[in-house]
C-alpha cells in the first residue's frame, strides 16, 4: 500500500471544549488510486486531509505515505514533504487575483524540481483560451480548473481534494470531477477526495473508470 493510516485519532481542545474529530481511522490506498471519502459536515474530513497533508498532526496513530512516516517528523522535513509530495485543492479556489491563469498555475511550480509542462497542462485543463485572463474574468468552474492546475503542476504524488465541487453547479461539478480523474490517470497522482455530497458518487458513476478504481468509505 502507498498510503496507510493506522488507528489515527485527532482530539481538539480540552475539558468542555474537547472534540474528538477522528476516532481511530484505518485506511489503505494503493498508488494511483482515486479514493472518495464521504461523510456529513463535521465528521472530520478536512481534519483527515490536513493530517495526510502534513498540515496538522494526529493525536495518535500512524500515517505512512510511500517511505515517509509523518508522526515525529521535524517541521523542516514536514515542509519539504508538503512541498515535494502534496497538492491541495479546496472548495474555495484561493487564486491570486492580480495574476493571470497561467501565472497562478506557475506559482504552484515554484521550488519544484520537476514540474509538468505548463502548456500541456493548460491544454489538458481546457484553459488555453483563458490563460491570460485574471480570475475575476472566469466562471467558478474555470477558476477551479486553474486551481487544479496550480496544485498538480509540480506533479505531486498525492492530490488532496477538500470538497472540490462545493461551490459549483451540477454541470461544472461534473466537469471538475472528470478533470481530477483525467489528472489521476494521466499523471498518476494518488487522489484522496473528501465530500459531504453523496451526489458525487452518482456523478462519479457516470465516469467509467471510477467504477473500477474508486473506493468509497463512510
Ligand atoms: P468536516 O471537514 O467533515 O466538515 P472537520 O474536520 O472540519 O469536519 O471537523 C471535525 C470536527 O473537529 C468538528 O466538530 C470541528 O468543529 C472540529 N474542529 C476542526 N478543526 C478544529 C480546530 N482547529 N479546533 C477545534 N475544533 C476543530
Amino acid at each position: 500500500m502507498f498510503l496507510t493510516l493506522t488507528h489515527v485519532t485527532k482530539v481538539y481542545g480540552e475539558k468542555e471544549s474537547r472534540t474528538e474529530a477522528l476516532r481511530g481511522i484505518d485506511l489503505s490506498i494503493k498508488k494511483g488510486d482515486l479514493c472518495v471519502l464521504l461523510g456529513p459536515s463535521g465528521s472530520g474530513k478536512s481534519t483527515l486531509l490536513n493530517i495526510i497533508g502534513g498540515i496538522d498532526a494526529a493525536t495518535s496513530g500512524q500515517i505512512q505515505i510511500g517511505d515517509h512516516i509523518l508522526e515525529g517528523m521535524k517541521e523542516k522535513d514536514l515542509t519539504k514533504y508538503r512541498r515535494d509530495h502534496i497538492g491541495y485543492i479546496f472548495q474555495q479556489y484561493n487564486l491570486i487575483p492580480n495574476l493571470t491563469v497561467r501565472e497562478n498555475m506557475e506559482t504552484g511550480a515554484w521550488l519544484s524540481p520537476d514540474p509538468l509542462d505548463i502548456d500541456e497542462l493548460i491544454e489538458t485543463l481546457g484553459l488555453a483560451e483563458h490563460q491570460d485572463k485574471l480570475p475575476h474574468q472566469l466562471s467558478g468552474g474555470q477558476q477551479q480548473r486553474c486551481s487544479i492546475g496550480r496544485a498538480v503542476i509540480k506533479n505531486p504524488d498525492v492530490l488532496l481534494c477538500d470538497e472540490p465541487t462545493g461551490a459549483l453547479d451540477y454541470r461544472n461539478s461534473k466537469e471538475v470531477l472528470a478533470l481530477i480523474e483525467r489528472v489521476n490517470q494521466k499523471y498518476g497522482s494518488t487522489v484522496v477526495m473528501v465530500t459531504h455530497n453523496e451526489a458525487i458518487q452518482k456523478m462519479a458513476d457516470h465516469i467509467q473508470s471510477y467504477l473500477h478504481r474508486r473506493h468509497t468509505a463512510r
